[in-house]
């Protein structure tokens, strides 16, 4: 629980609603989430890609995002790569399991303002699918691009055969 408080200790940005065409869940990106992976935006020509995972509840009417972690000190990061340390993740998954918290998926940054997934963007979210023990019906792939508007986020939802996009609004 302490690991949780943590993570929940912010509260500067505005919530984030998501609506998909075909998903009939609502998604929910709370301020922490938001707060924590802005933190590793790729504003310098330098900066490398960061990222980790999404944790938070899911019912029939929302997924909602309460957490977000990474990156982890042995995570291998380049300016256009990001993969998350395997082992680092699987710890963090199983502690947040043990506060009733679901993986829900992954998020990353990109040296971009407004970001796209890239091929191996999506590649890399089918692997995971295959070998992950899936809380909703799929996992959310979250991409920090540079600009501060909403479109620099990009966030989808990967399921076994189709990808949905989530358009987003700002609860002001
Ligand atoms: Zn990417």
């Amino acid at each position: 629980m302490k690991l949780l408080k943590w993570f929940q200790r912010t509260k500067t940005h505005a919530l984030i609603t998501g609506t998909a065409e075909g998903v009939s869940q609502t998604l929910v990106l709370e301020p922490a989430v938001l707060e924590h992976v802005e933190k590793s935006r790729q504003l310098s020509s330098v900066s490398t890609e960061a990222g980790g995972q999404l944790f938070g509840h899911a019912n029939e009417q929302e997924i909602r995002v309460a957490i977000a972690t990474g990156p982890y000190r042995r995570d291998e990061r380049g300016r256009y790569h990001y993969r998350s340390n395997v082992t680092s993740a699987q710890k963090i998954i199983e502690n947040f399991a043990q506060d009733g918290l679901l993986y829900l998926g992954e998020w990353h940054t990109h040296a971009e303002d407004f970001p796209t997934a890239s091929a191996s963007d999506i590649d890399a979210m089918n692997k995971l699918l295959t070998h992950s023990k899936l809380n909703i019906n799929g996992l959310l792939m979250l991409i920090v691009g540079r600009s501060t508007l909403l479109s620099g986020y990009y966030i989808t939802l990967f399921n076994n055969s189709r990808t949905y996009k989530w358009e987003l609004s700002k609860e002001e």
